[in-house]
This record gives C-alpha cells, sequence and structure tokens, in this order.
C-alpha cells in the first residue's frame, strides 16, 4: 500500500487533521511518503502551494489538485480532502452562474457519485440530481449520528414539495439557499413558504440563505435591501463577500458584513426594527387624532 502524505496550504472548518494530513507546513524531519497529495481549495493560496510543492518534492513525486486548480471532481473518499463528517455525492451544476467556477470545471452537468455516509453535504447541487439519488442521499442522512447539514446549498428554484416533506423529517441543523442575483429573490420567496407549509419555522434559525454582496459596482444599500428582503423570505441571511482571483475583499465591505455575520444579531436586529415599526403604527393614529383636535 502507498505511503500518501496530504498536504493542504491553509486550515478551514473541513480540512481533515488525521495524522496523514499537513497543513501550511514543509516536511517534518520523519516524514516519509511514496506520493505527496497537495490539495489547493482556493486560487489566492496557490502562490503558497507552489512554495509547499517545491518543499515536499524532496521527500515524494507532488502531485497538485483541488478546485484552485480547475481539477475535475473524483469520486469522493471520505476523509481524504475534507474532515470526516462532511460528505460529497455529487459534482456540477447545470447553471452557470457568472461568479460561480463549478460549471467550469465540472463540464455543466451533475454526476451522481457512490453516496458515502456523512452528515454535511457539501454538493455542488443535489437538487438537480434524479430524484431516485435525492432519496438515497436522505435515506444515508437519516441513519448518521449527527443531524445533518446542507452546506454545499440548495438551489430554491428546482425545491418540490417532497423534498420539504422528507427534509422536515430528517430535523436538519441548518439548511443553506442562496440569493445571489436578482433571479433567486421569487423561488426564495416560494421555498420560504414550502418550507414552512412543511414544519420549518422562521424562529428556529434552521433556514439560512447566502446573500453574494460586494462585487465590482454592487452598493451597500443594495446589499442591505437584499439582506431584509432574505429575512423577510423566512431566512437567515448571511452575506458571501466577493473576492477577487487574489481572495481580496473590500475592508469597507467587510466591515459592513459584520453587522451580518451572527444569526443572534441578525434577528434581535430584525425584531428590534419589527417592534420600532408596530410602535409607530400604535403611535401614528394617536399623533393624528392630537393633530385633528387641535
Ligand atoms: S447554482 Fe450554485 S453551483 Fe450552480 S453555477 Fe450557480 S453558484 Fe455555481
Amino acid at each position: 500500500m502507498k505511503r500518501v502524505i496530504r498536504v493542504f496550504p491553509r486550515r478551514t472548518k473541513a480540512t481533515p487533521d488525521d495524522d496523514g494530513a499537513r497543513i501550511g507546513v514543509g516536511p517534518g524531519l520523519f516524514d516519509e511518503a511514496d506520493e505527496v497529495h497537495l490539495s489547493v481549495a482556493f486560487t489566492w493560496d496557490l502562490p503558497l502551494a507552489e512554495k509547499l510543492a517545491a518543499e515536499w518534492k524532496f521527500v515524494a513525486p507532488v502531485q497538485m489538485g483541488g478546485p484552485a486548480l480547475m481539477t475535475k471532481g473524483e469520486d469522493f473518499t471520505p476523509g481524504r480532502f475534507v474532515r470526516k463528517g462532511y460528505t460529497i455525492t455529487s459534482r456540477g451544476c447545470p447553471n452557470k452562474c457568472w461568479f460561480c467556477s463549478v460549471w467550469k470545471r465540472e463540464g455543466g452537468t451533475v454526476r451522481e457519485l457512490p453516496i458515502q455516509d456523512g452528515y454535511d453535504i457539501l454538493d455542488d447541487n443535489l437538487l438537480a440530481c434524479s430524484e431516485a439519488h435525492v432519496r438515497a442521499v436522505f435515506a444515508m442522512l437519516a441513519r448518521q449520528p449527527e443531524r445533518p447539514k446542507f452546506t454545499g446549498g440548495l438551489e430554491a428554484k428546482i425545491l418540490k414539495a417532497w423534498h420539504c416533506e422528507e427534509l422536515r423529517k430528517l430535523k436538519p441543523q441548518r439548511l443553506y439557499f442562496a440569493y445571489d442575483t436578482p433571479d433567486d429573490l421569487e423561488p426564495l420567496r416560494e421555498a420560504g413558504k414550502m418550507l414552512r407549509e412543511a414544519g420549518f419555522t422562521t424562529a428556529s434559525h434552521v433556514l439560512s440563505a447566502y446573500v453574494l454582496c460586494g462585487w465590482p459596482k454592487d452598493t451597500m444599500e443594495g446589499a442591505e435591501k437584499r439582506m431584509r428582503e432574505t429575512l423577510d423570505a423566512g431566512f437567515t441571511p448571511m452575506a458571501m463577500l466577493y473576492r477577487d482571483r487574489n481572495g481580496q475583499r473590500e475592508p469597507s465591505w467587510m466591515r459592513w458584513a459584520r453587522q451580518w455575520a451572527r444569526p443572534a444579531i441578525v434577528h434581535s436586529k430584525s425584531n428590534a426594527e419589527a417592534h420600532g415599526r408596530a410602535v409607530a403604527r400604535t403611535v401614528q393614529p394617536l399623533v393624528g387624532s392630537l393633530d385633528g383636535d387641535a
């Protein structure tokens, strides 16, 4: 059996932390391997990845891959390039969003993979898979010791009533949708209605939506409006700041996003505003009647 060391330029929540993984470092004194696999998720880590490859080549031949290099994904092995608990049951997406590299990398179609156990689904677009595949994934999730999360995201436009019913039975920790472009709003509102009909509540904070913000011509007023529309549709909005190829984000946008960073803050803000509106509604007729008396 080949001895493989897996190297990652940066640690994220999903980075494996087993004995065969190295994060952001060159080889140690006792590192020996037949192959070194260097996995690069983000384009802005490519310079560091090149440096790591130059150091690790003295241990064993280095194979570099991952989304940043536009390497088409293979069948998924739990724990290899993402920590155990995460799983990928399909790759690719039939959509062509301007800011996304999935369709360029994976070829614009969805490939269903053998289903491996996990409770956090990272598929690019699970709901674009066949009904048989989605049902099999839900059945796998129902057997897991942890309540599922759908971190990869669910597409509101293709959400169906049966998805909502089955999702409700799974008692998920979190469902993530997206509001990236204006045409996402109506489907998001519709998805909110369907999910509430199936028994999800806004108060539970299970329903979330990533809201793309801060691209070159975006404005903070526009982004603020989209965040509020997301809340009104029944989802906790999570600002997803646009990054350029170098991973840069505008500092002013980062400051803006901080106020929307935690669900508790977002909801307390929204409750305070709702309370403010209710008070305004109560006070207004009184002011009107006083004016009339004058
Ligand atoms: S729907 Fe999601 S995965 Fe598909 S192209 Fe758009 S952003 Fe990418």
